[in-house]
């Protein structure tokens, strides 16, 4: 009986795998079509001076409007996307429709772009972003990149090669979710770049966090420093905003100030 029981518990775990891996098949399949499909989007979601709530910049996220399956989610197609090797096709167009739409924009503002790990460590990246600042018009200082670490960055070397060649067009560079990942500090020593973004989870329990509070003061003053400007992210009400602009924290971002939408520009929902 015993062993019957464990035969059962053995299928229905074979029976949830098969499915599991039936589904990633599946998704690879339609995500490796996305791209041309005209299926990979960009949304916007503002970064603004916290002080007076000027939008200085826009954050390009992607999204995937898969089809009868509706509006899926980075954090459900950007990892795999990562692991069979389609990042860099859709780091590309969401690059192209972001600087696109900020060059139509024509309000100053800059946006901001999203890479991954992977992305960077290309050979040619670097000529990537040469070429679509140079057929979207955008200048170069009103492209920023963020380096996300969801891996350790192997070829740190050519990475940092890459990013000199991009800051030396104007680019500006940043550390997405500083303070959580991989090798935030490794990253902060390699590179030469302008702006953290301190990542949403110390931002989350401002309030009532002495613990955290200390972190984002740490960061801010590590960044003053250093000379760079910092995002805090996350930004959710509006006293987690005055506790930052108090500690001297200069941007933030987040659902109190708008949602990502699609719109390049979307309207802010509260007054500074
Ligand atoms: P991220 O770059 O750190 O982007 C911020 C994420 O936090 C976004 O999620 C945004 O919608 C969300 N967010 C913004 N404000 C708030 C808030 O007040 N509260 C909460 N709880 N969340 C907020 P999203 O759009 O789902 O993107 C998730 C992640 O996927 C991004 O994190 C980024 O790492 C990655 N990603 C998005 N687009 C791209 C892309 O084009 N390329 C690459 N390589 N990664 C991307
Ligand atoms: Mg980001
Ligand atoms: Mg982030
Ligand atoms: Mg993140």
């Amino acid at each position: 009986l015993a062993k019957d029981r464990g035969r059962a518990r053995y299928e229905v775990f074979d029976d949830d795998l098969r499915y599991r891996i039936h589904q990633r098949l599946d998704s690879e399949l339609a995500l490796r079509d996305a791209v041309d499909l005209g299926e990979i989007e960009t949304w916007y979601q503002p970064i603004v001076d916290l002080q007076n709530h000027t939008v200085v910049a826009t954050e390009a996220l992607a999204r995937w409007r898969r089809p009868e399956r509706g509006l899926v989610m980075p954090g459900d197609f950007i990892a795999l996307a990562e692991e069979v090797g389609l990042i860099k096709g859709i780091g590309s167009t969401v690059l192209g429709q972001a600087c696109r739409a900020a060059t139509a924009l024509e309000q100053g503002m800059a946006v901001s772009v999203n890479v991954s790990a992977r992305q960077f460590v290309q050979d040619d990246f670097g000529d990537v972003v040469k070429r679509v600042l140079a057929e979207s018009g955008l200048p170069p200082e009103r492209l920023w990149l963020e380096l996300t670490e969801s891996a350790v960055l192997e070829a740190i070397d050519s990475a940092a090669r890459t990013f000199q060649e991009l800051r030396g067009v104007g680019v500006r560079l940043a550390i997405d979710d500083f303070g959580t990942g991989y090798s935030s500090f490794t990253h902060l020593r390699a590179f030469t770049v302008d702006l953290l973004k301190i990542d949403l989870t110390f931002i989350r329990d401002l309030e009532s966090s002495d613990h955290d509070r200390a972190i984002v003061e740490g960061i801010l003053r590590l960044a003053d420093s250093l000379n760079l400007d910092v995002v805090a992210e996350g930004i959710e009400t509006a006293s987690q905003r005055d506790l930052l602009r108090g500690m001297g924290c200069r941007y933030g971002q987040g659902y109190l100030f708008s949602k990502p939408a699609p719109s390049a520009y979307p309207a802010l929902l509260v007054a500074p």
